[in-house]
């Protein structure tokens, strides 16, 4: 069994990674820090899993089709998931304030990112006649919970409509796509917000659960819907949020 994680070398994309390889599959690790991709590919190495780090910039279709050519020489993937994403927090903004530059490299690493790893991604799966996707979306993509995050709530919001359009489709051939939406999790992408004290608690005091999210958490969710077991779920938004959005 074969598992390939985008955003690999870092937070929810790593802890899925191991996760995966836990779980029995041999994981491609794939992120443009490819230095964080070999740390990765060597924590699951250590713990007897298996493992390929690679270089890819989801950003850049001919980095995602060379990824992609290089998996089908070697390997039928059974699951694709894509955890890479960026959050520009300090220059997202309103839109009457919003640099253009910002809005275009949230959404090319984002919701291009995304769109490409599926679109060469789909083609293995559909090669081996089904499969898994899991994209990752966000609460900002549906409620605005973050007002001046403009772009990246655009994007994610993006992954979520893209993400269950693909059900529908794909799902005569086998395969289930599915979008995990972290909440306030225990990420770098969130250190500003963890390392401040007074954001942080104003973060924490919106969750019921009253604590800050782990990786594995997600990643154990994640993992869930890549297995057979989870047949019967397609076309889902799987909340792991501590109950963000049930206020
Ligand atoms: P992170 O910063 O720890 O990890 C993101 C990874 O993506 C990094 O390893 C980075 O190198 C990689 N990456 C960035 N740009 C890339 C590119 N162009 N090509 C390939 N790889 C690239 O962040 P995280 O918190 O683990 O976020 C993972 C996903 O979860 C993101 O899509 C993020 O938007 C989403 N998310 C996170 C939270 C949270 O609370 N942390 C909440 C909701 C959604």
């Amino acid at each position: 069994m074969h598992a390939l994680v985008t955003g690999g070398g870092s937070g929810i994309g790593r802890a899925t990674c191991r996760q995966l390889a836990a779980d029995g599959y041999h994981v491609w690790v794939c992120d443009v820090d490819i230095e964080a991709a070999e740390r990765v590919q060597g924590e699951i190495l250590v713990a007897g899993g298996s493992a390929t780090a690679w270089h890819v910039d989801v950003s850049d279709e001919t980095s995602v089709e060379a990824l992609f050519a290089q998996v089908r020489a070697t390997a039928e993937i059974d699951c694709l998931i894509t955890a890479a994403g960026i959050q520009l927090l300090d220059h997202d903004a309103p839109v009457h304030e919003l640099d253009t530059a910002v809005w275009r490299r949230t959404i090319d690493v984002n919701l291009t990112g995304t769109f490409l790893t599926l679109k060469h991604g789909v083609r293995s799966l559909l090669a081996r006649g089904g499969g898994a996707i899991v994209t990752i979306g966000s609460p900002d993509g549906i409620y605005g919970m973050e007002p001046r995050s403009q772009a990246y709530s655009a994007s994610k919001a993006g992954i979520h409509g893209l993400t269950r359009a693909m059900a529908i489709h794909y799902a005569s051939a086998g395969i289930r796509v599915n979008t995990v939406i972290p909440g306030f999790i225990n990420t770098p992408m969130n250190a500003p917000i963890i390392d401040n004290p007074a954001a942080f608690e104003q973060a924490l005091a919106a969750v019921p659960l009253r604590r800050v999210g782990t990786p594995d958490e997600v990643a154990a969710v994640i993992g869930f819907i890549c297995q057979p077991t989870a047949s019967y779920v397609t076309g889902s938004l799987v909340f792991v949020d501590g109950g963000l959005t049930a206020q």
